[in-house]
């Protein structure tokens, strides 16, 4: 039986190719992929800007259901019993418990983390990505049970954008009392304000498209700075001031991509405040700011980039989700889905940031 995926073939050039199913190896696993999301990284991705990650499988956020059991796979990473037709959540990097960084249990930061997602679509076992039929779990690889109660929609962002902002925030310290400043209410921002906001943090968030300020609305901001009203740097950063009794923000979380947001992140974290870097992965002349570092210095600050996490920050984001799932309309983030052959429609629709995920179901 052969199997679909899109592979990328050039700038900004994806086509589907076929390839037979692989039986999984000892403690590997076949999967079928039920529903995948167009990350704010399938775009960078796309568009040649990742130079590890081209001649590729794309997609990456998804949820999927087991359909063939390698030898001695019995259970998920949790330990729970592990059967055909059980859906999935899947840790998309890799941890090889074999490099410095694992040695340090840095999981986040493993060397090879990207080994399957960079191989290209015709090196076995083809299935490298969520867009598509299939996907190839790894020996190793951290997955989890999806609870029954949670539907494909609610938790097919789990995997990339949940854990990512949950991790960060996390490691940052966030805690009740805060004041939460979330740059950018895509996928990341509205799950960032969701997960501030069950935390016991004021969430602040900074947008500028009406559909989006609507959306961080009814995933937990208390506040939003409008930049269509507040058009310039220095009134958002006024206005920040006047929302915090003068003290600006405890964190700052960025997940614009956008290079000008990190500036304005500095302006926005009060005195001691801390810096979560998330968004920005593009590097080269483009991308580049002038800072002082007296900046950095004169308000001690605390800055932190965060790029994966730790594997099993997953299982607690199908926790959270079960948990606040009356709470949070998570399925709202992608309004329609795609089929596979509809990829690059599915892109666009992303790229137009009028929906937070453009989701795609292989069928
Ligand atoms: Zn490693
Ligand atoms: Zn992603």
């Amino acid at each position: 039986m052969k199997g679909r995926v899109v592979a990328l073939v050039g700038l900004e050039k994806t086509e589907i190719q076929e390839y037979e199913l692989p039986v999984p190896e000892p403690g590997a696993a076949l999967l079928k992929v039920r529903r995948a999301n167009v990350c704010g990284s399938d775009l960078h991705i796309y568009h040649h800007l990742s130079v590890a990650l081209r001649d590729i499988v794309m997609g990456h956020e998804f949820v999927a259901e087991v359909e063939t059991l390698g030898d001695g796979l019995t259970t998920d990473s949790s330990g729970a019993p592990l059967a055909v037709g059980d859906r999935v959540v899947v840790v998309y990097f890799h941890t090889c418990h074999r490099c410095a960084a694992c040695d340090r249990g840095e999981f986040s930061m493993c060397f090879n983390a990207i080994e399957s997602m960079a191989l290209p679509p015709d090196a076995a076992p083809h299935f490298h990505g969520a867009f598509a039929t299939h996907f190839y779990l790894s020996p190793g690889q951290y997955f989890y049970k999806v609870p029954d109660a949670i539907t494909d929609a609610e938790v097919a962002g789990a995997n990339c954008g949940l854990a990512q902002v949950m991790f960060a925030l996390d490691k940052i310290g966030l805690h009740r009392g805060q004041n939460v400043v979330v740059q950018g209410a895509g996928g990341l921002g509205l799950y960032a304000a969701a997960v501030a906001s069950t935390s016991g943090a004021r969430v602040i968030v900074v947008e500028r498209e009406p559909n989006r300020i609507e959306a961080a609305q009814s995933f937990g901001a208390d506040d939003i700075i409008d930049m269509s009203v507040h058009t310039t740097p220095e009134e958002r950063a006024k206005q920040m001031l006047d929302l915090t009794n003068g003290q600006g923000a405890d964190i700052v979380i960025e997940v614009t991509g956008r290079s000008e947001a990190f500036l304005e992140a500095i302006e926005f974290a009060r005195i001691g405040g801390s810096i979560a870097s998330v968004g920005n992965l593009n590097v080269g002349p483009k991308f580049e700011l002038t800072i002082a570092p007296a900046m950095f210095t004169r308000k001690q600050l605390r800055v932190h980039g965060y790029l994966r996490y730790d594997p099993w920050y997953l299982r607690y984001c199908l926790e959270f989700i079960a948990a606040n799932r009356d709470r949070f309309p998570f399925e709202s983030l992608s309004d329609r889905v795609y089929t596979i052959d509809e990829i690059d429609e599915a892109i666009a629709r992303s790229e137009s940031r009028q929906v937070a995920r453009a989701a795609v179901v292989p069928a």
